[in-house]
């Protein structure tokens, strides 16, 4: 086959998707512009580099990425394969020597005549063949500049800090009532965890303390006064948070008849309500910090994080309003007309973590090649961990953030106990997966 197309990005979802295209001999034209141009993370020139920690993060099925995991092996991703013969011993986890894995990526690529490496940073969606835009986070200044330039959207949250997420079976509502400030709306849609006077002091204190992460130098810069981190707004004074994130009026009245000391109110973080975020409490405070700190709440003694916040540099697109369900940059918008067919993969995207930009390498490349060779997409089944994903990426969701696949993303069905939930989705979108990859002969 003499199809041509172009893939931007040596990184995590590029090499997947550059791989996954050359498989289904497709002549790939693989651009990454290291080490000619480096980002401020990245070290040296290798592919798929794993820019922080080493770990792809948990095996068993019965977690969030270990179902991911199992899913993409299934589906016959080659960063998996990669990564798990440069494992090194971690527990249940998937940990990597990121050289040794970056050198079988490379070696992987090399491997295929019909993958042409190209050094070079590509700053234009302009060409002459179908693209798949994998930038990375970190993606170049040009190229970010001629996005969003086309796409007539800001560049969105360069300098981002994120806020916690919670699984909402794990809130004890015992301490946590659902209301809206000043009862606005039609339905509760907040669950608000009150503070007494004794336990937000503590708070404070403990939150005045506490450690943040080291900033890299890209992010020693001012800190945006509309997203403060939470630890930022407690060194600015005891009221700082009651005045702020957790402020208790409009909020109805504490058992004692009087006003809650402090609440933190959390926000649905998708349609189906079985996450929420912690309104206002962006932080950069270290992950085992963030757990003691915000367990202190008495509604949340025992809340599973689905996300801890993190403050970095993040550049991505608003996906809900851009791309289709198979990360195709909707042909029917005007920013889409005077350029090749476009889709997007990796964290450029808003979904967050390696092995979620693994996985939509696989899919928007899959679904790239799809629609070049038999004019229509096939994307996967709401059940799989990778079409749920998907779905959060593009519903309608006005205040659009990055975020990690997650059990909570899976479609959730009356009756589901608690108790075996994780079991059971699992299965279910294993099953799923198994019974699609049959029905496509692709085993
Ligand atoms: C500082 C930081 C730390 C992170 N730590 C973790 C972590 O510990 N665990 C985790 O799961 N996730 C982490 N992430 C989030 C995310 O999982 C990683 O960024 C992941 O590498 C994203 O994969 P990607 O393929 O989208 O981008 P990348 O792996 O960054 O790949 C993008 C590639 O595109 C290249 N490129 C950029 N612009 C151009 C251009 N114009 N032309 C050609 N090439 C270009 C870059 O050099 C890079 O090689 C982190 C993100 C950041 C920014």
């Amino acid at each position: 086959m003499n199809e041509r197309v172009r893939v931007i990005g040596g990184g995590l979802a590029g090499c997947e998707a550059a791989l996954q295209l050359a498989s289904r001999g497709f002549q790939v034209d693989l651009y990454e512009m290291r080490p000619n141009r480096q980002t401020p993370a990245h070290r040296d020139g290798h592919l798929a580099q794993l820019v922080c920690s080493n770990s792809f993060k948990a095996l068993g099925i019965t977690s969030a990425h270990g179902l991911l995991k199992a899913e993409l092996t299934l589906l016959g991703s080659y960063l998996l394969d990669c990564a798990r013969e440069a494992a090194v011993p971690a527990g249940d986890s998937l940990t990597v020597n990121r050289d040794i894995f970056s050198e079988l990526v490379e070696k992987k690529i090399a491997e295929f005549p019909n993958i042409t490496l190209h050094r070079e940073e590509v700053t234009s969606l302009e060409g002459d063949c179908p693209t798949l835009v994998a930038a990375g986070p970190l993606a170049s200044d040009a190229l970010a500049d001629d996005i969003f330039k086309r796409l007539g959207s800001n560049r969105l949250h360069f300098f981002d800090a994120i806020a916690p997420v919670v699984e909402t079976d794990s809130i004890d509502f015992d301490h946590a009532f659902y209301m809206n400030r000043w009862e606005k709306g039609e339905t509760a849609d907040f669950i608000n965890c009150p503070l007494d006077k004794e336990t937000y002091t503590e708070f404070v204190n403990k939150l005045c303390e506490a450690e943040a992460t080291e900033p890299r130098p890209f992010e020693k810069r001012e800190l945006f006064e509309g997203c403060l981190p939470v630890e930022e707004m407690a060194r600015r004074g005891y009221e700082t948070l009651r005045h702020g994130p957790m402020r208790p009026i409009g909020l109805g009245l504490g058992n004692n008849g009087h006003l809650w000391y402090a609440v933190i109110q959390l926000r649905a973080e998708n349609k189906q309500k079985t996450l929420f975020n912690m309104v206002g409490f962006q932080t950069r405070l270290k992950w085992g910090t963030q757990k003691e700190i915000f367990t202190m709440v008495p509604a949340l003694r025992n809340a599973k994080f689905a996300r801890l916040g993190c403050m970095h540099r993040n550049t991505f697109i608003e996906s809900p309003k851009f791309l289709d369900k198979t990360l195709r940059l909707r042909p029917e918008l005007d920013c889409a007309k005077d350029i090749p067919p476009t889709w997007f993969a990796g964290q450029i995207t808003g979904s967050e973590g390696y092995t979620e930009a693994v996985a939509t390498g696989w899919y928007a490349a899959w679904n790239m090649a799809q629609t070049i060779l038999h004019g229509h997409a096939d994307p996967l089944p709401d059940e799989s961990c990778i079409g749920s994903l998907m779905n959060r990426l593009v519903e309608e969701n006005e205040d659009f953030q990055p975020m990690n696949f997650n059990f909570g993303l899976l479609p959730h069905h009356e009756g589901l106990k608690k108790k075996n939930k994780k079991e059971i989705l699992a299965e279910r979108a294993e099953r799923a997966v198994r019974e699609w990859i049959a029905a496509r002969n692709m085993a």
